[in-house]
C-alpha cells in the first residue's frame, strides 16, 4: 500500500490537467484533480470554444449580404446578442459536464476548489490535505491589463463572452491572437470597432505578408486600425460610456474597452517558491524535458510552463509526460512546426518558418505566392482575397513554411502541417493533384517562384 492518498495529484483540470488525470488514471495510477473555477480550463470556458462560436456567428452578416447575389431575397436578418452569449453559454455548461463525467468515468477524484502546495508531497484544498507521490501543476494563466488610469474600466477575454449588452462601440487593445481575432467579431456583429496595437503592423511573429494581407483585408472589413498608438485613460461618462485618452491626445468614446495584451502565469500563491519550484522572470514554471520542476516531486505544463499557449500543445504535453511515466523514457514531443490558426476573418493559417525566420536562419529561400479572390465572391462580388505562401529550402526543395490568410485556413492548413512533418518537398507538392474547385488546390499547383 502507498504511503501516499494518491499516485498523482493534478491542479487545474483544464486542456492539460484533464488530459494528464485521464490518461494517466487509464495507466493504473491513484488521480485527483482539484478544480477552483470551471472543468475544462480556458478553452473550454473562456477560450477556443466560445470564441470560435463567436466567430461563426459574426461571420453570419457577410453570408446575408453575400446570399443576395446568389439569389436569395428578403428582409435582412438583425442581429441579438442574448441569443449568441446565451447559446454560447449553454453549450459551454454541455461540455463542462462531458469533462467531469469524462473524469469520474475514467476513475479520477474530482475535487472542486482552490488548491495550494503545502509540502513536496502535500495539497491543500479548503480545509482538506492530500498526499500524493507526484504533483502536476496545469494551473494555466489570466489575462493581464497594464495599469494606467481607468484600466478598471477595460474589459478582458474573460468578460467579453458574458456581456449585459452588446458594445455598439468597442475599442480592442493589444495585436496578438485574441485582439485580432475579436476585433473581427465585434466588426462582424455589427459593433464599431476600432484596434489599438502599440507598434507599427500587429502579430509579430507572423509572416509579413500575412500581417500585411491581414491588415489590408480587416480594414476592408471597416475595423479602424490604430497603430503606433498607445491607450493612456480611460475615463466612465455619465451615460455608461468610456472616453479613451491616447499618447496623442486625441479621444475615442466607446462602449467597451477590451485589453488583449497578454496572459500571466497562474502561479502567485500556489505556494510554489516556499517549496524551492524554480520560477522564471515572468513567473512561468521552469521545467526539464521531461516536465519535471526543480523539486523532483512536482511537475508543470501548459500554459503556466510558458511555451506555446495553445490547447494541443497542452494535451501532447500531458500525453508526453503520461507515457514518460509509464516508460521511464525521455518525453516525446517535437515543438517543431506547430501548426497554428487565428480566427480573424478571414483566417490565418500558418505553420513553419516565417519567409524572414527561414532567411535568417541562413536558408537560401524559394517563396511561392498567389494572392487571389475566392471563387464564391465572384459571384458575391465581395472584395475579400485569399493569400497562399510557401517558403521552400531551395537546397533540399523542402517546404519549410506555409502561411495561408483566407477562409478556412485553419482547416487547410492542418493537412499541409501534416505533409511538412513527413518531410514534404516541393516537388511532392507539385506532385500532388489538386481538388477542384477549391481554394486549397492553389498549395499544389503554385509552380513559379516569386522572389528567391
Ligand atoms: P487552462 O486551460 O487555463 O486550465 C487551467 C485550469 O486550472 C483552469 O481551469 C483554472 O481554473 C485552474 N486553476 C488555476 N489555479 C488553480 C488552483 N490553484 N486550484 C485549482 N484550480 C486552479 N488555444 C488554441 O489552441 N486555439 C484557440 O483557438 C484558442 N483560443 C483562445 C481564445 C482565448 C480568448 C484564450 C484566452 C485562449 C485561447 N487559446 C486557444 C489558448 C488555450 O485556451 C490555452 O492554451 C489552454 O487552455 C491551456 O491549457 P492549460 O491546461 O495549460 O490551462
Ligand atoms: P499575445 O501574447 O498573443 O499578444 C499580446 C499583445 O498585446 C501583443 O500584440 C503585445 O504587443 C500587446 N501588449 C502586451 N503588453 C502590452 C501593453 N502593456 N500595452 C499595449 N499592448 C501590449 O496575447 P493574447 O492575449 O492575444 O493571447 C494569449 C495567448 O493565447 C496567445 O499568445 C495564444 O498563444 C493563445 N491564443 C490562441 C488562439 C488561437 O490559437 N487561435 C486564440 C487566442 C489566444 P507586442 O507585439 O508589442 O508584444
Amino acid at each position: 500500500m502507498s504511503e501516499y492518498d494518491f499516485d498523482l495529484f493534478v491542479i487545474g483540470a483544464g486542456s492539460g490537467g484533464v488530459r494528464a488525470s485521464r490518461m494517466a488514471a487509464a495507466s493504473g495510477m491513484r488521480v485527483a484533480v482539484a478544480e477552483d473555477r470551471y472543468m475544462g480550463g480556458t478553452c473550454v470556458n473562456v477560450g477556443c470554444v466560445p470564441k470560435k462560436l463567436f466567430v461563426y456567428g459574426s461571420g453570419y452578416s457577410e453570408s446575408f449580404e453575400d446570399a443576395r447575389a446568389y439569389g436569395w431575397e428578403g428582409q435582412g436578418a438583425h442581429f441579438n446578442w442574448a441569443t449568441l452569449r446565451d447559446n454560447t453559454a449553454k453549450e459551454v455548461a454541455r461540455l463542462n459536464d462531458i469533462y467531469r463525467n469524462l473524469l469520474s468515468n475514467s476513475g479520477v477524484t474530482v475535487i472542486g476548489g482552490r488548491a495550494t502546495l503545502i509540502g513536496r508531497h502535500e495539497v491543500r484544498v479548503g480545509e482538506d490535505t492530500y498526499t500524493a507521490e507526484k504533483i502536476l501543476v496545469a494551473t494555466g494563466g489570466w489575462p493581464t491589463v497594464p495599469d494606467f488610469p481607468g484600466s478598471e474600466f477595460a474589459i478582458t477575454s474573460n468578460e467579453v463572452f458574458s456581456l449585459e449588452v452588446f458594445p455598439q462601440r468597442i475599442l480592442v487593445v493589444g495585436g496578438g491572437y485574441i485582439a485580432v481575432e475579436f476585433a473581427g467579431v465585434f466588426a462582424g456583429l455589427g459593433a464599431e470597432t476600432h484596434l489599438s496595437y502599440r507598434r507599427d503592423l500587429f502579430l509579430r511573429g507572423f509572416d509579413k505578408d500575412v500581417r500585411t494581407f491581414t491588415r489590408d483585408e480587416m480594414g476592408k472589413k471597416g475595423v479602424q486600425l490604430r497603430f503606433n498608438h498607445q491607450v493612456t485613460a480611460i475615463e466612465k461618462q455619465d451615460d455608461g460610456s468610456l472616453l479613451v485618452r491616447d499618447d496623442t491626445g486625441d479621444i475615442l468614446v466607446v462602449d467597451a474597452v477590451l485589453f488583449a495584451t497578454g496572459r500571466n502565469p497562474n502561479t502567485k500563491g500556489l505556494g510554489l517558491e516556499k517549496l524551492g519550484v524554480v520560477l522564471h522572470k515572468d513567473g512561468t514554471i521552469g521545467v526539464d524535458d521531461n516536465f519535471r520542476s526543480s523539486v523532483t516531486s512536482i511537475y508543470a505544463l501548459g500554459d503556466v510552463t510558458g511555451g506555446p499557449e495553445l490547447t494541443p500543445v497542452a494535451l501532447a504535453e500531458a500525453m508526453a509526460l503520461v507515457k514518460h511515466w509509464q516508460t521511464g523514457k525521455t518525453a516525446e514531443i517535437d515543438y517543431n512546426n506547430i501548426p497554428t490558426a487565428v480566427f480573424c476573418q478571414p483566417n490565418i493559417g500558418t505553420v513553419g518558418l516565417t519567409e524572414e525566420e527561414a532567411r535568417q536562419a541562413g536558408i537560401t529561400v524559394e517563396i511561392y505566392k498567389s494572392d487571389f479572390r475566392a471563387m464564391r465572391h465572384t459571384v458575391s462580388g465581395r472584395d475579400e482575397r485569399t493569400l497562399m505562401k510557401l517558403v521552400v529550402d531551395k537546397s533540399s526543395d523542402k517546404v519549410v513554411g506555409a502561411h495561408m490568410v483566407g477562409p478556412d485556413a485553419g482547416e487547410i492548413i492542418q493537412g499541409i502541417a501534416i505533409a511538412m512533418k513527413a518531410g514534404a518537398t516541393k516537388t511532392v507538392f507539385d506532385q500532388t493533384i489538386g481538388i477542384h474547385p477549391t481554394a486549397a488546390e492553389e498549395f499544389v499547383t503554385m509552380r513559379t517562384p516569386v522572389t528567391q
